[in-house]
């Protein structure tokens, strides 16, 4: 991925810089597209629905609010679960990866092109054999943001560096840029592949942060397209956290009127 602007001034602060470079590569890629020359695709990896405990997204809104913005391809990456990402993937199997972010007994991972479920409170290292023995694609979720709940420790990213083939190198949910970059330096020194992800809990969250990337049918062109992906990304507002938190009480409250007598 072309993660640094090669003109940008040093004294321009991170979040000039990547306006600048959302919207010179924006531009290319418009430009290109326009000359037919390629169609390259719009490509979100990181969103949550309804499965994941603290989102109301329905499988079937994703899809078409997806269709609505131009996202070509959208991973659905739920917290500990493939349900949701079963369910989009029935209804528009052409445009939906089936993913998970799974709890390891360390920080998350996220998987792609999944076929089978792979339980939280693993070993990382288990959960990463479960991965690769169905054929999935493997990226580190937000690894240096310690607002998370779920922590990786210095030694334990770089006991699984070698193991996996990206790291994502921008979360739009972090509170700030530093948590990226310091991923993106690990992502460079390992010399692995980077993803970034909205990380969508709601609706309007979708697309704040996707790559453009040469089209891709499996997990094996996913690895290849990736080599040439060109990020478009924006933090997302602090205010999202509340669409979370709101999804959870919302759950909550479900659940306990449906366990009275
Ligand atoms: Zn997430």
């Amino acid at each position: 991925m072309l993660y640094q602007y090669p003109f940008s001034p040093p004294w321009l602060c991170t979040r000039v810089k990547n306006h600048l470079i959302g919207f010179t590569q924006t531009a290319i890629l418009d430009d290109m597209n326009a000359k037919n020359t390629r169609l390259w695709l719009r490509v979100e990896l990181h969103v949550h629905t309804a499965a994941s405990t603290d989102s109301l997204v329905s499988p079937q809104k994703l899809v078409e609010y997806c269709q609505q913005i131009g996202i070509d391809r959208v991973a659905v990456t739920d917290h500990n679960s493939i349900e949701g990402a079963l369910k989009a993937y029935a209804l528009a199997p052409e445009r939906v990866i089936v993913g998970e972010e799974i709890e390891t007994t360390q920080g998350e991972l996220l998987g792609y092109f999944m076929t089978e479920h792979v339980p939280p409170g693993l070993e990382p290292m288990e959960a990463i054999h479960r991965l690769r023995a169905q054929g999935a694609v493997i990226s580190v979720a937000h690894p240096f943001d310690r607002v998370r709940g779920a922590q990786w420790t210095a030694e334990g990213l770089l006991s699984i560096a070698s193991h996996v083939d990206a790291i994502e190198v921008f979360n739009a949910r972090c509170l700030g840029n530093h948590p990226n970059q310091q991923a993106a330096n690990f992502a460079r020194a390992q010399a692995l592949l980077t993803t970034v992800g909205s990380d969508a809990h709601s609706l309007v969250e979708i697309g704040q942060a996707s790559l453009y990337m040469p089209p891709f049918e499996d997990a094996r062109g996913f690895i290849s397209a990736l080599q040439y992906a060109l990020p478009r990304n924006r933090l997302s507002p602090a205010y999202v956290h509340l669409f979370s938190t709101y999804a959870k009480l919302v759950k909550r409250l479900r659940k306990g009127k449906t366990a009275q007598p």
